[in-house]
């Protein structure tokens, strides 16, 4: 399968993205994912995407294209994948068509896991993160707070909030996204490709109705 997630950021679609490939053993092309490391190994790519993350603006294109054409240009290119984050705005729908027809591969389906603003920043608003590297634990105030306000139950760190997660750059993504999405839907649409699943309830339901929706779409042949 060849999937690409869309959901606003705080929809869940990281988690679902990680869960539908382990347990259909996809690669999780997860672009934020990537950029974050790169910033943390101070990499050139992270240098350069750093200013952007933490204001919660889009990276320019041509950053993250190079990033997503190198790896699918490797000789161990993800062949089955959900793309989480990429694309995310047309010019780099319309590149990411140009890798995948090089590669001759076909998408199976565009995931839109949809959830409203309020339900957005009320979510984003509640994350905390464990920022040992060796740990990462995640928490959320509202469903899962850790035991001692502020500190890692795992490794007692003081937990942090991802300078993009408090509510003033919440915002700012939120406006991007729905700039941005409106004309990327529409384009996977023409193609008949977008299943929508609502982004509201347990992890484990919401992932059933994602599976549910992707048997409703035909397999591509390659
Ligand atoms: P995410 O983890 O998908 O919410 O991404 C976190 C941040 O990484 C975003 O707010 C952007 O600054 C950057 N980013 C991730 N993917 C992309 C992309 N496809 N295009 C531009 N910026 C991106």
């Amino acid at each position: 399968m060849r999937l690409i997630f869309i959901g606003p950021p705080g929809s869940g679609k990281g988690t679902q993205a990680k869960l539908l490939s382990q347990r259909l053993g996809l690669c999780h092309f997860s672009t934020g994912d990537l950029l974050r490391e790169a910033k943390r190994q101070g990499t050139p790519e992270g240098l350069r995407a750093q200013p952007f993350m933490s204001m919660g603006q889009n990276v320019p294109d041509e950053l993250v294209n190079d990033i997503v054409n190198s790896r699918f240009r490797a000789a161990d290119r993800p062949q089955r994948f959900v793309m989480d984050g990429y694309p995310r705005n047309l010019a780099q729908a319309q590149s990411f068509e140009q890798v995948l027809h090089q590669q001759g591969f076909d998408l199976h389906a565009v995931v839109f896991l949809n959830v409203d603003d309020p339900e957005i920043i009320k979510r984003i608003s509640a994350r905390w993160n464990c920022p040992n590297p060796q740990c990462k634990a995640t928490y959320n105030l509202l469903s899962q707070p850790p035991k001692k306000p502020g500190i890692c139950d795992d490794c007692q760190t003081p937990l942090l909030q991802r300078d993009d997660d408090r509510p003033e750059t919440v915002q700012l993504r939120l406006q991007v996204f729905h700039d941005l999405t409106d004309e990327l839907l529409a384009y996977y649409r023409k193609r008949g490709l977008v299943v929508d699943v609502p982004g509201i309830g347990a992890i484990e339901t919401i992932h059933r109705n994602i599976s549910a929706a992707l048997a409703t779409k035909k397999q591509p042949a390659v």
